[in-house]
């Protein structure tokens, strides 16, 4: 078996790492497509949404997310 140097096995899983990421946001909806805005709409914000993940992503919304953000997908915490 080829033995990896320890730069290329970093090299390697840095670039799983950002496939998996790419992978992941390509599954998820296009800020365009639900309005986000990386500004509160009102007294709502992402970091009060259940869709928000710390501490800048989302689970349905694609790319980095702020927590002062908002889109029309917000779904308040109860
Ligand atoms: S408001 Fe929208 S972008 Fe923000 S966390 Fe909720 S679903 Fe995601």
């Amino acid at each position: 078996m080829r033995k990896l140097s320890r730069r290329a096995l970093f090299a390697a899983l840095a670039a799983g790492a950002a496939a998996t990421a790419r992978a992941e946001d390509a599954a998820k909806i296009a800020q365009a497509e639900v309005q986000y805005q990386p500004m509160p709409k009102g007294m709502f914000s992402c970091a009060q949404c259940t869709l928000f993940v710390k501490p800048n992503a989302c689970k349905v919304v694609a790319g980095s997310i702020s927590p002062s953000g908002w889109c029309k997908l917000f779904d308040m915490a109860d």
